[in-house]
């Protein structure tokens, strides 16, 4: 047994100081980034900001908003598509706004396999697992780089620096952090597994630049604010779940109660997932997501407006001109957690 007594830090646990800057407007901040891959050798231009491929949130509705939208922002799209849709909507709209997400399974691999021999171009993969610590998981990023040399493989989700260099050095671009920070897991509670989630985003941009890959901090962001402290700390990429949840693109049913309108929204490893796409929660395994019914909050797009909106904010209280450089330009302040309520009018 090991204890590790450095003080590791959450979105909560910290603010960002203003800087002096020249700007004075948050107009003439640009939030769009200009990357490129290390191992496809493809370029990505736009707001780096990913739905997650959740149920309710990665959905073929959200992609069409994000498209419209046209700022670059893309979809990880759930797994539980089946092929035919998933072949039309890449015919229709093309395969920029999208990831093509997949598990290790070998259902998962037929159903890319029968993607892919129906016409289906995809460029951007997604392979995602809840613990990409396993030697399994490794290999298959490595198959799926043999497989597929030419698309942007996006992989995960790891904590720490090394797993990140790892699945770098086996073929993956971009590497997915996060363990038990999102909105609908249970994880930390089930298993007592996890990383705070802005020290596992510093140390794995750390890990990861040092070998030109880049990181998707994925879970943990509630508020806009949380965004601007996710690309702060290095994340290339930030995937989204509950802040997107509840919207008319979700394709969710809405439910009126007294109260109001509410979403259902689920993790995808709650009982509600697995009841829904694998008959159940198999007798060796327990829930890992919770399902919560979420305020219904109509068409995206204003929230869209609002998470970019302040990210230029962001940007424009420490000086960055382009979101690039908002790394280099923050220093993080640690707060209470009565200080930074960002619920309140801090
Ligand atoms: P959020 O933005 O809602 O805080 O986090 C979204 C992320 O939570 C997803 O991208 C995914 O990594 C993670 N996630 C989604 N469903 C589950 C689940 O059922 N269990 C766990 N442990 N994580 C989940």
């Amino acid at each position: 047994m090991h204890i590790e007594s450095d003080t590791k830090l959450d979105f909560k646990d910290v603010l960002i100081r203003p800087k002096r800057s020249t700007l004075a407007s948050r107009s003439e901040v640009d939030i769009r980034r200009d990357l490129s891959f290390k191992w496809s050798g493809r370029h990505y231009e736009g707001v780096p900001l990913i739905a997650a491929n959740m149920d309710g949130v990665g959905t073929l509705a959200m992609a069409r908003a994000f498209i419209a939208n046209g700022n670059g922002l893309t979809v990880a799209l759930t797994k539980h598509y089946p092929v035919e849709a998933l072949v039309d909507f890449y015919k229709k709209e093309g395969n920029a706004a999208v990831w093509y997400s997949i598990g290790t399974s070998d259902k998962d691999t037929e159903k890319l396999d029968a993607f892919l021999a129906q016409g289906g171009k995809l460029d951007k993969l997604c392979i995602d697992v809840a613990n990409g610590y396993a030697e399994p998981f490794v290999d298959f990023v490595r198959k799926m780089r043999a497989k597929l040399p030419d698309a942007t493989i996006m992989a995960g989700n790891v904590v720490t620096g090394e797993m990140v260099e790892e699945l770098i050095l086996s073929g993956a671009d971009v590497v997915k952090v996060g363990i038990g920070p999102g909105s609908v897991c249970t994880t930390r509670r089930m298993t007592g597994v996890g990383y705070p989630q802005l020290s596992a985003i510093i140390e794995c941009a750390d890990a990861a630049h040092g070998l030109k890959g880049l990181v998707c901090a994925d879970g943990g962001c509630t508020v806009p604010g949380d965004l601007a402290k996710a690309f702060g700390a290095g994340a290339d990429f930030v995937m989204l779940g509950g802040m997107l949840a509840g919207h008319d693109q979700c394709e969710g049913k809405i439910v009126k109660t007294k109260d109001g309108k509410f979403v259902e929204f689920y993790g995808m490893s709650s009982a509600t997932a697995m009841g829904k796409h694998a008959g159940g929660v198999a007798e060796y395994r327990a829930s890992e997501g919770k399902t919560v019914q979420v305020p219904y909050r109509g068409d995206v797009t204003g929230t869209l407006q609002d998470m970019l909106g302040g990210l230029r904010s962001s940007c424009t209280y420490v000086g960055a001109v382009r979101l690039k450089e908002l790394s280099k330009r923050t220093t993080f302040i640690r707060v209470t957690q009565q200080i930074n309520n960002v619920f309140g009018a801090v």
